[in-house]
């Protein structure tokens, strides 16, 4: 059984790329009988957005990523919170600088920046910047000027090379971002900053451990950081976990995701699509479900469970992933087909209707939305067709001066049984008693739809009848004949 963490900054709203991180952390460790952890990695202060960590477990809860371990449910391993663990850090800290594999930097800022602004021009340019001045600095002295309150970092005293490792889905990798051998420069890089606080790097690697993960999947955009942190778990004489970089997101060109499709809020999709296609949809940026039989096309659409059940990572992708929104929108009609079929899904088609009418500002209540969905359940696709569908309704019709095939007699017939009644709405019953009036059925169609929507091609007259009240179908077909 995998134990996988989901590992946010709350320094944005939670978007694509990181949900994408989440779920595939979470589909392994519930096909393997798991645990799935929330932690949020706050540690960078100055990053912190307001409202960014409420964010990231209401689009958690929509998407139905439960967390066994972490913030509001609490687990075994706890705080879930890095600014609450403050003091665990600083045990391995004082571990790691008694043995000398870590030292105070008290180098000043400008002193730093000339390093880096070097580094920066030397050939090739490297991000190992520090020559190591501090680590010559004995514990002593080390020791006595910090407690003399003069501010320094902590550095790692990296290897002199970092060691290739193992990628699951990558294979051997090596990532050697480390020293430049001509100007002796060394990628030492900070575990705790000048505030006291542990850089991700720091916090990362020690609640790995201490939280017992056995698989990190995160975004390629870590790469870089691995080794580092691999040569972070040998120095605290820990076993590391297994690695899985996942390829990054692009637009379906090709190119980077845009800006607006990266950045846009996963709570921005709740009012567009069921939360079930949506993990659908991106279940399979990048990883696809067994071929059974070569050649025989596997269903893509899948409820929550058979993804659990197929979910492995022997078949996830390399390269990078293509995000065609369009197949987000495809998933989303066959899933709200399929749900409104069950009624244990009835409550949820229903709320996220209701939202949407009241999005598209339609003061509408829930009994109503309800009792609407019902009428239209036969053609309705999702939210935002819902919405249009009863917007084509609710709209005058735009009518063309005397149409041909308006029978007045039907309507003047129709409008006599919609009186018969005062209730504010007609239901299923009526419409069906309105459409059997006594003449040519393909008259009463025409003649009604004409009257009550002024086309003669479009909705079914039957759904319109009952969505639209009372009173107005009534005056629509008075209208039609004055
Ligand atoms: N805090 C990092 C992030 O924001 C976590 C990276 C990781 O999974 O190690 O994505």
């Amino acid at each position: 059984p995998a134990r996988t963490r989901f590992a946010p900054s709350p320094t944005g709203f939670l978007h694509l790329g990181s949900m994408r991180t989440a779920i595939y952390n979470y589909l392994l460790a519930r096909s393997t009988g798991g645990q799935f952890l929330l932690r949020l990695e706050d540690t960078d202060q100055r990053r912190l957005v307001k409202g960014a960590e409420d964010n990231i477990y209401r689009s958690l809860e929509w998407a139905g990523i439960e967390w066994d371990e972490g913030p509001l449910v609490g687990g075994p391993y706890g705080p879930y919170r890095q600014s609450d663990r403050a003091e665990i850090y600083k045990q391995y800290t004082a571990r790691l600088l008694e043995s000398r594999q870590a030292y105070r930097c008290f180098c000043s800022k400008e002193r730093l920046n000339d390093l880096a602004e070097s580094a920066r021009h030397m050939y090739p340019p490297s991000t190992a910047s520090y020559d190591r001045k501090c680590s010559h600095i004995s514990k002593e002295e080390s020791d006595d000027r910090a407690a003399r309150g003069e501010p320094f970092i902590v550095r790692f005293k990296s290897p002199e090379t970092f060691e290739p490792f193992v990628d699951l889905l990558h294979g051997e990798l090596t990532i050697n971002p480390q020293i430049n051998q001509e100007n002796i420069r060394y990628d030492d890089f900070t575990l705790v900053k000048s505030d006291g606080l542990p850089t991700y790097h720091m916090a990362n690697v020690v609640d790995d451990h201490q939280m017992k993960i056995s698989h990190v999947i995160r975004g390629e955009e870590w790469l870089p950081s691995t080794p580092k942190h691999i040569a972070l778990y040998k120095a605290l004489g820990w076993n590391e976990p297994s690695f899985v970089h996942i390829p990054l997101l692009t637009s379906s060109g090709g190119k980077k995701l845009s800006k607006r499709r990266s950045d846009q809020g996963i709570l921005d999709f709740a009012t567009e699509v069921l939360p079930e296609a949506f993990l659908n949809f991106v279940a399979l940026l990048g990883w696809s479900p067994m071929r059974k039989n070569i050649g025989n096309k596997v269903s893509e659409v899948m409820t929550r469970d058979q993804i659990i059940k197929q979910f492995s990572l022997d078949h996830l992708t390399k390269g990078n992933v293509q995000v065609d929104m369009s197949k987000l929108h495809y998933f989303d009609q066959v899933h709200f087909k399929e749900q409104l079929k069950l009624p244990a899904k009835r409550e949820q088609l229903v709320q996220g209707c209701c939202n949407a009418m009241k999005k598209a500002e339609f003061d509408v209540s829930q009994e109503e939305t309800a009792r609407m969905l019902d009428v239209l359940s036969k053609h309705v696709v999702g939210f935002q067709d819902f919405v249009d569908k009863v917007t084509v309704l609710l709209s005058e019709p735009a009518r063309d001066s005397k149409p041909t095939v308006l029978d007045i007699e039907i309507i003047k017939a129709a409008i006599e049984k919609l009186q018969l009644s005062s209730a504010p709405m007609v239901d299923a019953s009526e419409a069906k008693e309105v459409l059997a009036l006594p003449f040519e059925k393909k008259h009463i169609f025409q003649s009604l739809r004409l009257g009550l929507l002024g086309s003669v091609a479009g909705s079914s007259i039957a759904e319109a009848l009952q969505i639209l009240p009372r009173n107005t179908s009534i005056k629509r077909l008075e209208t039609a004949i004055c």
